[in-house]
């Protein structure tokens, strides 16, 4: 049915203009709640937290009230049966829906319990870690485990539990489609870590002289400057673990952290956190305020992260437009240091037992474990008490190492010990994917990107990647996204190829 009667017209405006006026109050609620978190991370004075966590609980209820509200659930069921329209009115009311869903279908008391459970595991865990004591954490996994399988239960349509977490943050994909991706990934970057790590290594002593905190910062500053982001739309600013936030509507900020004993930290954070942003910022401004204002997947925007942190900031052209400048703002330091020498330096590979440390190309390798240990975990093949031994065997079969102990085994990472099992960590790596192929599509798109690069010149990357992924924000499905800017399904050629060539000339592997 197209035709209506004005009175129809003027209802169904009606219906409009009050879902975008909710979905702008959720928003505003969520950037409220995330100016109180970026404050709790950067700024509140110590002595604060208690009503800090007041605030944040107070807020938290108001959000889910107006997220799990009744009439704006049935204002969703009359506009969705509506056949007018226009796609990017549906996609937002297909996002909205499911976020509807994710609020509402889970009873009171399951989310109650649930949520108890996480804090327990979660406060466990910090002293479970430091003790190094993973066995006391295995009544905790298996609670958490349960309540993971519980949880998905609710959505019976996603066949397999895993499916449905990893829907949460990687709209679309599947275990099937992950484990396919991972296991081509692994089957090539086995021998190709083996290689690089056999080789001899890079000089790279320079990087841990000391380095004035104020001189790193200004550096990292003036290249994002150059990249495109837009500091009267956002700011960086100190913290512990840096990060990316929308603090509603224009306002993108960042975090990083600096070390004057390591180079690398401060800047390759702040290209990091920079890339999310840089995506964040360039969501079309329409899209601000409804369900597809922002980054469309885990794995997409991590694609940008590394595509400005890896691609672009650990290259040989960035190195040519930078190192001069480098330099001049660290003449002592680097006197005896050469545009080649930073390059390498930058890119040195080895084993290590810590996800966070490990370089570009052993990081997939810790990823690809947890996720098929998680996997594992899930479908029932891999009982929790047995975890900590298959985490040991699967590190010393992916990356050729055994961790002397629990800390560095399964206790490691936090995502665990929430309360949650499940769609963790499967989009670092698929973000490394596709930052290559993004790379890829814009390089044929611009031929001699690379040359613009080596000037500091970024506008005809940035103008592409704003155009193809920015400027949609959750506009299309990320596999749609993916396809549409590139003109091919996600694929692991790009990545791969771009590992060989970069590590087979830096190493000189044959
Ligand atoms: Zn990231």
């Amino acid at each position: 049915m197209t035709s209506t009667t004005a009175g129809d017209a003027r209802s169904t405006d009606t219906q409009w203009t009050d879902l975008k006026a909710h979905w702008q109050e959720l928003a505003d609620l969520g950037g409220i709640g995330s100016l109180l978190g970026w404050d709790q991370s950067t700024y509140l004075p110590s002595g604060a937290a208690a009503g800090r966590a007041r605030q944040q609980s107070l807020l938290s209820r108001m959000v889910h009230a107006r997220a799990t509200d009744a009439d704006y659930g049935r204002l969703l069921d009359a506009v969705q049966g509506r056949g007018d329209l226009s796609p990017a009115q549906t996609r937002m009311v297909a996002l909205a829906r499911k976020n509807f869903e994710e609020a509402t279908r889970f009873p009171a008391e399951f989310v109650a319990a649930w949520s108890q459970h996480g804090g327990e595991s979660y406060s466990a865990w910090t002293t479970a870690r430091p003790d190094n004591d993973f066995t006391r954490m295995v009544p905790y996994l298996e609670k958490s485990l349960d309540f993971s399988r519980q949880a998905a239960a609710y959505f019976p349509e996603f066949g397999d539990p895993m499916d449905y977490f990893i829907d949460r943050s990687d709209e679309g994909m599947t275990a099937a489609q992950v484990g396919e991706v991972f296991s081509k990934l692994r089957e090539a970057l086995v021998p190709l870590a083996d290689a690089v790590i056999g080789a001899a290594p890079p000089r790279t002593d320079f990087l841990h002289r000391h380095y004035p905190a104020a001189t790193q910062l200004a550096f990292g500053e003036a290249v994002i400057r150059d990249y495109g982001y837009d500091f009267t739309r956002g700011r960086q600013d100190l913290t512990h673990h840096p990060f990316m936030t929308r603090l509603g509507g224009a306002d993108v900020r960042i975090t990083t952290r600096v070390k004057e004993n390591d180079l690398g930290e401060a800047l390759y954070s702040t290209l990091h956190e920079a890339g999310h942003a840089l995506y964040e910022q360039g969501v079309s401004g329409e899209f601000l305020g409804t369900p597809i204002g922002g980054g469309v997947s885990a794995g997409v925007h991590e694609s940008q992260s590394r595509l400005w942190e890896n691609l672009v900031g650990r290259s040989r052209a960035f190195w040519a437009a930078y190192f001069g400048k480098f330099r001049d703002a660290f003449p002592e330091q680097l006197s005896d240091v050469s545009e080649d020498e930073m390059h390498r330096a930058v890119n040195t590979v080895a084993r290590s037992l810590i996800r966070t440390d490990a370089d570009e190309l052993t990081y997939n390798l810790h990823v690809i474990t947890r996720y098929e240990l998680e996997r594992e975990l899930l479908g029932g093949t891999l009982a929790v008490r047995d975890l900590n031994d298959a985490w040991h065997a699967a590190y010393e079969r992916n990356l050729g190492l055994r961790a002397p102990n629990d800390v560095n085994g399964a206790l490691q990472d936090v995502h665990w010990y929430f309360g949650s099992i499940g769609g963790a960590f499967q989009g670092y790596t698929l973000g490394n994917v596709l930052s290559a192929q993004f790379y890829a599509a814009a390089e044929k798109a611009n031929p001699g990107l690379e040359d613009d690069i080596a000037r500091a010149d970024f506008s005809r990357l940035h103008g592409w990647l704003r155009k193809h992924v920015y400027a949609p924000g959750g506009l299309y499905q990320p596999a749609e996204l993916v396809e549409r800017a590139t003109g091919q399904p996600m694929t692991v050629e790009p990545y791969l190829k771009y590992l060989r060539e970069k590590y087979g000339e830096l190493y000189a592997l044959s």
